[in-house]
């Protein structure tokens, strides 16, 4: 009925603890697991990675554009500063823009349009080209024109600006195939404001890439390739109205960039009819985002492997932990019964005798052997006790003498035999008498062989045999004691060395013990620097062989647990 109770309690605490787990570890690990999970299954499907990727692109295009531009108008307002005067003559004014252009030859045409009219000048070395000289005649004409007619809204406009200055692009042919022209057209700064004076030069292409395009395309992959997590970025400017799918000319592109298209573009404002394109060096930000979630779920399933590792090892040393608990609480009551059975008699015995009611002489000399026997045994469950209580607190201290050990065993069984015979068991010793002196605690050893004996002769049911033997072998000396009794599983054998512990099987539930025994034995034994094994088999009987090293024994008199 106890046995029953104490299951259930054991039980009881066993689900309250798997609940406190599961409720308080398991499940927000759960949720932690599933909700990271849910997120990044998410990102891989909304392609996340992808998005943050193309929107830093994006930045990053807006931001080369801007310094292109900053750079097209310090050259503009340079050129333009060297202008001259629209109050100057034609000559004055033609040597002046002739100048500008022999020293950019970047230029194709400067031109001044005021009242007066328009002076329009070209590359001279340009002119050469068949296409080119007649862009210069055809855009001397239709500027004319224009300028004439829509001068005063086209300055209306360019005042509007803050640098007074707009540009342009568009294709423009040459004779070794088509090429990007860029205008710039602006008002003069000095000049009155009910004037209409319009000035302008235009940017021969192909040299754009070598003033203006190549520096900054350089300069922004080498300083925005350390933001994008070591991608080196690799950039590119070309012709906006290039159709999709057709091969892209570029007119500049930056050091990497290899094969492929652009990931993310973008039109120039201001040189209309440009475009820049922007992708990583040898990897697509598709690839880097499957990589990205995939590292992300590997580290996922690794953190969740982890979290289950470590809820397995708190469940195990918690149920550790509460099955030591278990057993000392039936410590306590296991030793205060042990207590009281041999006071109980003695006191029994003692009392009757004092009466003096018994008379036969056999009758009271059983009654002290009783009375005897029962001290014996008490001695020996205290001195379990308190040497199990020095052990658990360090203080355990061993006094090793060289010892005829042959003669200690002997001595300790003598003690014994009338006993074991008393309890019908067939009693086999076997003494080697040629052993050498070892260096032990004889009175630890004696305890040890005591509880061994002890246990052979409470654990034996039917068949009643003890043997203990004393032996040579593999440089130790071996104290061998065996029985035919109720044996031990395998799964028990290794447990039953630990403190407090007793095996499931009914006898032993029925005998007392308190489960220190075989503790204090396996600790005497280390303490020598020898081993303690078992064999047995359930229903068959076990062996207890304790050795102990000849050679090597310990010589310090002092062994802490
Ligand atoms: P106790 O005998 O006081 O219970 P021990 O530490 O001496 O404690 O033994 C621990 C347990 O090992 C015993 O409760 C018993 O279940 C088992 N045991 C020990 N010796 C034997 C044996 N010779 N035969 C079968 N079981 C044994």
């Amino acid at each position: 009925m106890k046995l029953k109770k104490r299951k259930f309690l054991g039980g009881f605490n066993r689900f309250r603890l798997m609940l406190t787990l599961g409720l308080a570890v398991l499940l927000p690990a759960a949720a932690l697991i599933y909700v990271n999970y849910s997120q990044l299954r998410a990102i891989e499907r909304d392609k996340g990675i992808e998005a943050i990727f193309h929107r830093e692109f994006q930045d990053v295009l807006l931001y080369t554009e801007k310094k292109i531009n900053k750079k097209a108008y310090t050259m503009t307002e340079e050129a333009r500063d060297l202008f001259p005067s629209p109050d100057s003559d034609i000559q004055e004014k033609e040597k002046k823009l002739d100048l500008i252009l022999a020293q950019r030859p970047w230029l194709s045409h400067a031109f001044l349009f005021d009242e007066k009219g328009l002076v329009f000048r070209s590359q001279p070395g340009l002119m050469g080209d068949k296409y080119f000289r007649e862009e210069h005649d055809q855009m001397t004409e239709s500027n004319r024109l224009w300028f004439g007619k829509e001068g005063k809204m086209l300055l209306e406009a360019l005042r509007k600006k803050s640098r007074g200055i707009s540009f342009s692009g568009g294709q423009v042919k040459r004779e070794n195939g088509d090429a990007y022209l860029a205008g710039a057209l602006f008002v003069l700064p000095q000049t009155a404001t009910d004037r209409i004076v319009l000035g302008g030069i235009s940017y021969e292409g192909c040299y754009l890439n070598g003033i203006l395009f190549q520096d900054i395309l350089d300069e922004m992959v080498s300083q925005k390739s350390t933001d994008q997590g070591g991608n080196r970025l690799a950039m590119m400017i070309y012709p906006a109205d290039m159709e999709m799918g057709k091969e892209i000319k570029p007119l500049a592109v930056s050091a990497g960039w290899g094969e492929g298209k652009p990931e993310v573009t973008r039109k120039f404002d201001d040189f209309r009819g440009l475009a820049m394109g922007i992708k990583f060096q040898g990897t697509s930000v598709e690839a880097l985002g499957r990589t990205w979630v995939h590292r992300s779920f590997l580290i996922l399933a690794c953190l969740s492997l982890v979290i289950v590792g470590g809820l397995v090892l708190t469940k195990h040393v918690v149920s550790k932990e509460m099955a030591l608990a278990r057993l000392k609480s039936d410590f306590v009551s296991n030793v205060s019964h042990e207590l009281r059975t041999p006071l109980a008699l003695i006191r029994l015995y003692a009392e009757t005798l004092e009466l003096g009611r018994i008379t036969t002489k056999e009758k009271k000399q059983e009654y002290y052997r009783i009375i005897r026997k029962e001290s014996e045994r008490l001695t020996a469950l205290i001195n379990n006790i308190l040497d199990f209580s020095r052990i658990e607190a360090g203080r355990k201290e061993y006094e090793f003498r060289q010892t005829d050990i042959a003669d200690l065993v002997r001595n300790t069984l003598d003690s014994y035999r009338y006993q074991i015979e008393q309890q019908g068991f067939a009693f086999e010793e076997s003494i080697d008498p040629d052993l050498p002196p070892v260096r032990v605690d004889r009175e630890a050893i004696a305890r040890a062989l005591v509880n061994l004996v002890n246990n052979a002769l409470k654990y034996s049911a039917d068949e009643k045999f003890l043997g203990v033997k004393l032996y040579r072998a593999n440089g130790s000396v071996k104290l061998e004691v065996s029985d035919h009794g109720i044996g031990i599983t395998r799964r028990e054998q290794s447990k039953i060395f630990e403190k407090f512990y007793r095996t499931g099987d009914p006898l032993v539930h029925n005998t007392k013990g308190s489960g220190l025994g075989l503790s204090l034995v396996r600790h005497i034994t280390q303490a020598h620097g020898g081993e303690i094994a078992v064999e047995s088999t359930p229903g068959k009987g076990s062996k207890f062989t304790l050795s102990l090293p000849l050679a090597g024994t310990p010589a310090v008199s002092e062994a802490r647990a």
